[in-house]
């Protein structure tokens, strides 16, 4: 039985005062040990430190929006995955459509990144997710297989690797994915994972659905045989929001 995740992406959204919603879902899910749901919030990095104590000894854990390949470096600007973990963060997420498209990531450049939280002791949350014109192409399964096999790592495992499938053209607009395009994707990642890592490992990796979650499509969404949970970016930015698509998956 794998594990549910509700992860947010926050994205640059978010200042000191968006920690009160780290504080809320924090009391709101005080004990650590009482559910089968991981919950992620990722914020942008400055809030990390901080967001990381207020969530200590709560069952709500935080990841980064992004690492560098490298561990430490002449790389301005760039954050390393070890001073991620350094911050008490447990998660990162890589390969963001968004971060594909405007800093021209390649499927290369996620693995390494990949792997480079691997060695910091990070979960890597790696998104993988076509583009309208491809859909519209009718190539979605193609460059599914093609982000797959090119971002993700050997040595990926169940505790390692979470893939979430964020088709860019649901991203932000309210276009959600119908349950059929939803179950065709998650179905065949599945598949491919199965058969490039083994059957007991591409069973345990679990697949996460992004792109227009909201609390009035979460549990349709969540119905699905293989989505294990959401990454969720507008509706994680209030507790109001998040917390009942926390709740749809509990
Ligand atoms: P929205 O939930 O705002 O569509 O964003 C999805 C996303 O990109 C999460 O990483």
């Amino acid at each position: 039985m794998r594990r549910k995740m509700a992860a947010g992406n926050w994205k640059m959204n978010g200042s000191s005062a968006a920690l009160g919603v780290i504080s809320e879902l924090a009391a709101a899910h005080a004990d650590s040990t009482d559910t089968d749901t991981d919950i992620v919030i990722c914020p942008p990095a400055p809030l990390l430190f901080r967001a990381s104590e207020l969530a200590r000894s709560s069952a709500l854990t935080i990841g980064a929006q992004d690492c560098h390949s490298a561990p430490s470096g002449a790389f301005t600007g760039d954050i390393a995955a070890p001073m991620i973990a350094d911050t008490g963060a447990t998660h990162v997420i890589v390969g963001h459509s968004e971060r594909r498209d405007a800093y021209h990531e390649s499927n290369s450049d996620v693995r390494a990144k990949t792997m480079a939280a691997w060695d910091a002791g990070l979960t890597a949350i790696l998104c993988i997710g076509e583009s309208a014109a491809t859909r519209e192409a009718g190539n979605t399964l193609d460059i599914i297989a093609e982000q797959l096999s090119g971002s993700v790592p050997d040595g990926t495992t169940g505790g390692n690797l979470v893939v979430a499938y964020e088709p860019v053209w649901a991203i932000g607009t309210g276009a959600v994915a119908t349950t059929a395009q939803i179950n065709e994707v998650h179905d065949f990642i599945r598949t491919r994972l199965i058969q490039r890592l083994g059957d007991e490992v591409g069973t345990a990796i679990r697949l996460l659905y992004g792109g227009s979650v909201k609390p009035g499509n979460a549990t349709e969404i969540f119905q699905c045989a293989n989505v294990d949970g959401a990454l969720v970016g507008g509706a994680s930015l209030k507790a109001q929001d998040f917390t009942p698509i926390i709740h749809a998956l509990i």
